[in-house]
C-alpha cells in the first residue's frame, strides 16, 4: 500500500476538479451560507499518526454526526436500556422521517434518524438541565479530541430552533406516546446545540478514534467504552448511519461511517483508523457527495473495507 499522505493527497486532486458539486443543506438557513467549494480529510491511525489534506483545519457543522458521539453518552448513563426507547434496523427512510413512528408506537426505528437522536438526547438530558447537558457533551467531544477550541456554533444553534418545525413535530409525537420525558423545548434546546458543534476533520478524526481501537483512546490510553459496544456502535453506523444511503454506502464504502447534512462524514476502519471527510455538497439523500466518494476511493486505495479478507 501507497504511504497514506500520498493516497489521500491523490483523493484531494483527483476531486478538486468537481468541488462545488452537489447541494448545499439549505434547511437550516445558516448551513447555506457555507462556501460548497471545500474539501478536507483527515486520518487519524491507532498507532498514532495523522494525516490531513486539503482543508481539514476548517471547522465545519458537525450535525448528525453528533448522534454518534450522544449515543455513546446516552449508553454510558443508562446501558442496554436505551433498546427500550429506540430500535436498532435500518429505516429506509428520510433522516426525518415521522411516519414509521405511529405504527411502532413512538419508538424510532435507530438512534441516527432525526427522531432516535432525540430520544437519545432526553436520555441525556435527564437529571439535568439543557446547558449543564450541552456542556457536559461538549467536554466530551473536547476530550475524546483532546481539543478544548471545538465549540458550538450559536448562530447555526438558533438557526435550527427558529425553522426546526418537524423536529418539534417529532418530539411532540414521540411524547405523545410516552417516550419523550421532557418538555420538547429542552430536548431540542440540546438536540439543537449538539448538531451545532463546530468541528474540523482533524478533530473530528481524532474524535472517532476510540471506535476504530476497541473503545480506548490509543492516543491517551484512555478507555472510552469497552471493546463490545465499540463494535455494536461501528455496527449501527455500518447499517444506519447514511438515512435511506446506508446500504449504498455499505456497498460502495464498506466502513462503518456517519454523516451530517453539513456535509461531513465519519468513517471508522476497525483496528486501523478513524477518517473524517468533509465536503458542504450533499447528495440526494443528504449525504456529502464527494465526501462519500473520497471515502469509497480511500476504501479502493487502502483495501480498507471491513468485508475484504485482511
Ligand atoms: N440538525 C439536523 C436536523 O435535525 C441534523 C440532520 C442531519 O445532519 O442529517 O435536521
Amino acid at each position: 500500500m501507497a504511504d497514506l499522505q500520498q493516497i489521500i493527497d491523490g483523493i484531494f486532486s483527483d476531486l478538486a476538479p468537481r468541488l462545488g458539486e452537489g447541494k448545499v443543506a439549505d434547511y437550516i438557513p445558516q448551513l447555506a451560507c457555507v462556501d460548497p467549494k471545500q474539501f478536507g480529510i483527515s486520518i487519524a491511525t491507532v498507532d498514532g499518526h495523522h494525516y490531513s489534506a486539503g482543508d481539514a483545519a476548517v471547522p465545519f457543522s458537525l450535525q448528525s454526526i453528533s448522534k454518534v458521539f450522544m449515543l455513546t453518552l446516552a449508553l454510558g448513563k443508562i446501558g442496554e436500556a436505551v433498546w427500550k426507547r429506540v430500535g436498532r434496523e435500518p429505516s429506509g427512510s428520510a433522516f426525518n422521517s415521522i411516519v414509521q413512528l405511529e405504527h411502532e408506537h413512538g419508538i424510532p426505528r435507530n438512534p441516527f434518524i432525526n427522531a432516535g437522536a432525540i430520544a437519545i438526547a432526553d436520555i441525556v438530558l435527564a437529571g439535568s438541565q439543557p446547558r449543564e447537558a450541552i456542556g457536559e457533551y461538549l467536554r466530551f467531544l473536547q476530550m475524546l479530541s483532546d481539543d478544548d477550541s471545538i465549540y458550538i456554533d450559536e448562530k447555526v444553534a438558533r438557526s435550527e430552533t427558529a425553522t426546526g418545525f418537524r423536529n418539534y413535530a417529532l418530539a411532540q409525537f414521540m411524547r405523545s406516546f410516552g417516550n419523550i420525558e421532557h418538555s420538547a423545548d429542552h430536548v431540542l434546546g440540546l438536540y439543537f446545540h449538539q448538531c451545532a458543534i463546530g468541528i474540523s476533520c482533524s478533530q473530528l478524526a481524532r474524535a472517532g478514534l476510540f471506535l476504530a481501537a476497541d473503545g480506548r483512546n490509543p492516543l491517551t490510553g484512555h478507555s472510552i467504552v469497552s471493546a463490545k459496544r465499540a463494535r455494536r456502535i461501528n455496527a449501527l453506523m455500518l447499517t444506519c448511519g447514511h438515512y435511506d444511503g446506508s446500504g449504498d454506502f455499505a456497498y460502495h464504502v464498506g466502513l462503518p461511517g456517519k454523516s451530517g447534512v453539513g456535509g461531513g462524514i465519519l468513517a471508522v476502519a476497525p483496528g486501523r483508523a478513524s477518517i473524517a471527510v468533509w465536503s458542504p455538497g450533499l447528495n440526494r439523500v443528504g449525504n456529502s457527495l464527494l465526501g462519500s466518494e473520497a471515502l469509497e476511493m480511500l476504501a479502493t486505495r487502502t483495501g480498507w473495507s471491513v468485508f475484504a479478507a485482511h
